[in-house]
């Protein structure tokens, strides 16, 4: 059967997942968004203890259950301490390249749900005042977050009512092109997420039935490594869609869906990724299969924890991974449409 996709509901959804904050450990936003987007798709949302996102959807063969993991979380900062003069210094939540993140602006999340933009900049921070400001490493013991507000001192800073450990999001600057490029932070893993939510909306207007049980995941902790380590006894495959990385040793573009064949863990299960590679050349997918490096998935998370279970992974290329990065709508259409083969063809 042909599928009706609808791209603009994949790009929009996309748009709203990136432009609401999750960093790792942080779900009281992006959740209520994901329990809405499932409604009005028509489907009920469950959780795990871990408050993963997890939509239930009944196969064809009841026997056999599969997850479908697309993770939420993504890079982010923690207060750890505030200066005397009131600037925030901070700790990385996953693997955030700080050079990166100079000039960027932040969210500071409190804990009574309070708010306040600032600046990530080094305390290095201008060239007209210190010799090193172009050459000091910027790491996370010389970054720090200037807030926007009037204050000077660590007390005015506290009784604003930010303390050790709220979370700070980064700005994500959401973007397409009128050539189809994607430039946002975050597209790793919402771009996955977005895919997710796309293909079940597919299945609900043309009442398509997956293979088997499928339950389409979505996780907290990746950027940390651990957000595929709790999984249901039930589940038997562990598909994990996260973005895929380009670099020399890769086949991977942004147009393309890649297969991970092997991450910095493991090789995925061979049988699995066989499946994968089979579907893309039966489709006639622009896709590539590669070996990643300093990379890993929830599907490998899983694998790690001792699951019985077969892992695979794929997704699109992301050129600048973990910073300002860019995909191709041509990327993220061949994700879903190899996601598609896999939930619903044999
Ligand atoms: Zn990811």
């Amino acid at each position: 059967m042909e599928l009706q996709w609808n791209w603009e509901y994949l790009t929009e959804v996309m748009e709203k997942l990136i432009e609401t904050p999750s960093p790792v450990s942080y779900y009281e936003e992006i959740n209520p968004l994901m329990e809405k987007l499932a409604a009005e798709l028509g489907y009920e949302v469950t959780y795990d203890r871990k408050h993963t996102v997890y939509i239930k959807v009944p196969g064809k063969n009841r026997e056999k259950t599969v997850c479908v993991g697309a993770h939420l979380d993504t890079l982010g900062l923690m207060v750890k301490r505030i200066d005397e003069d009131g600037m925030i210094r901070v700790r990385n939540l996953g693997g955030i390249n700080f050079n990166n993140i100079e000039g960027e602006t932040v969210t500071v999340h409190t804990r009574s749900g309070k708010t306040y933009t600032g600046l990530v900049a080094c305390q290095s921070h201008s060239v007209h005042v210190y010799d090193d400001a172009k050459t000091l490493e910027r790491n996370e013991n010389t970054m720090m977050v200037i807030l926007d507000e009037d204050v000077h001192s660590k007390e005015e800073v506290k009784a604003l009512g930010i303390e050790n450990g709220d979370i700070l999001s980064l700005e994500p600057h959401f973007t397409v092109t009128p050539s189809g490029f994607i430039k946002s932070r975050f597209i790793d893993n919402k771009a996955c997420a977005a895919c997710s939510l796309a293909l079940l909306k597919v299945m609900k207007e043309q009442n398509l039935t997956p293979v088997c049980d499928t339950w389409f995941v979505f996780p907290h902790y990746e950027e940390i490594g651990h957000g595929g380590a709790y999984v249901p006894d039930e589940v038997s495959e562990y598909l994990a869609l996260d973005i895929a990385v380009i670099g020399p040793d890769h086949n991977g573009r942004e147009d393309r869906v890649s297969i991970c064949v092997k991450d910095n863990f493991s090789p995925y299960d061979r049988e699995l990724t066989d499946r994968l590679v089979r579907k893309a050349e039966a489709l006639q997918l622009n896709y590539a299969a590669d070996v990643f490096y300093r990379y890993g998935t929830d599907g490998s998370a899983a694998v790690r924890a001792g699951h019985n279970l077969k892992a695979g992974a794929f997704g699109m290329g992301t050129f600048a991974s973990h910073g300002i990065e860019r995909t191709h709508m041509d990327g993220v259409k061949n994700t879903a449409k190899l996601l598609a083969a896999y939930v619903l063809e044999d």
